[in-house]
């Protein structure tokens, strides 16, 4: 399967991208986590994206497709499929991903789009610890952890990522809704897009997910 998660910030993409990768084996690619572990370890990449990582900007659209291109485009991840995480965020990402996919020869299942109003993004991303390890996602009081500041799947420490305080969130927002929110029509056009409510539990919206990801593969399983 080949899928994107499309959400806001806060919509909980990561966190269902780790069940859906894991329950069916695909490639998980968070964009967002590539380019932190770049900014972490120092390197160009790194330099690069860390003025708009601040910000709540977007990095420009040429490095985050020069990175995708070169994670997507290997044997591995054709075999196995990939799940999306953050990315496309922009029409120009998106047109790309399209002529890379036709390069080799691949199509999209789907566009899997958690629907979540701007205020449960600010609650959502104010309370929000990430493992430095493997990434996973908690919060404080919907998600909390079974021991207080360590992973529950690897023992890692948690941390508080630094744009995750208001301001920045509600730059981010803003730029959601400029800059990625018009994909979710593009992807209509293509048919291809499951509308799932984000506003539910992390368990629902699971479940949600994996009824609609079922049917999906019933069908290809039919044609
Ligand atoms: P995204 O990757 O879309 O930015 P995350 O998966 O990191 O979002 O989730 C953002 C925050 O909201 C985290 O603190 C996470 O634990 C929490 N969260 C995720 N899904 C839900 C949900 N369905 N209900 C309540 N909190 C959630
Ligand atoms: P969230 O899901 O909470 O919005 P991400 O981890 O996906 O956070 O992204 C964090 C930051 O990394 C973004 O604010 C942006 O600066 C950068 N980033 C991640 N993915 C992309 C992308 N596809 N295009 C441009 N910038 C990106
Ligand atoms: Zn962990």
């Amino acid at each position: 399967m080949r899928l994107i998660l499309l959400g806001p910030p806060g919509a909980g993409k990561g966190t269902q991208a780790q069940k859906i990768a894991r329950e069916y084996g695909l490639y998980h690619l968070s964009t967002g986590d590539v380019l932190r572990e770049a900014l972490e370890a120092g390197t160009e990449l790194g330099r690069q994206a860390k003025a708009y990582i601040d910000k709540g900007e977007l990095v420009p659209d040429e490095v985050v497709i020069g990175l995708v291109k070169e994670k997507l485009g290997t044997p591995e991840v054709s075999a196995t499929g990939f799940l999306l995480d953050g990315f496309p965020r922009t029409l120009a990402q998106a047109k790309a991903l399209d002529a890379l996919l036709e390069e080799l020869d691949q199509e999209l299942d789907a566009v899997v789009n958690l629907e979540v109003q701007p205020l449960t993004i600010v609650d959502r991303l104010a309370k929000r610890r990430v493992c430095k390890q493997c990434k996973a996602s908690f919060h404080l009081e919907f998600n909390p952890p079974i021991v207080a500041g360590v992973c529950d799947y690897c023992g890692g420490e948690l941390y508080q990522r630094s744009d995750d305080q208001e301001e920045t969130i509600l730059r981010r927002l803003n730029v959601y809704q400029q800059q990625t929110e018009p994909l979710i029509t593009y992807y209509a056009q293509q048919d291809l897009v499951i509308n799932i409510d984000g506003e539910r539990s992390v368990d629902e919206v699971s479940r949600l997910i994996g009824e609609q990801l079922a049917e999906l593969t019933n069908k290809h399983d039919c044609a």
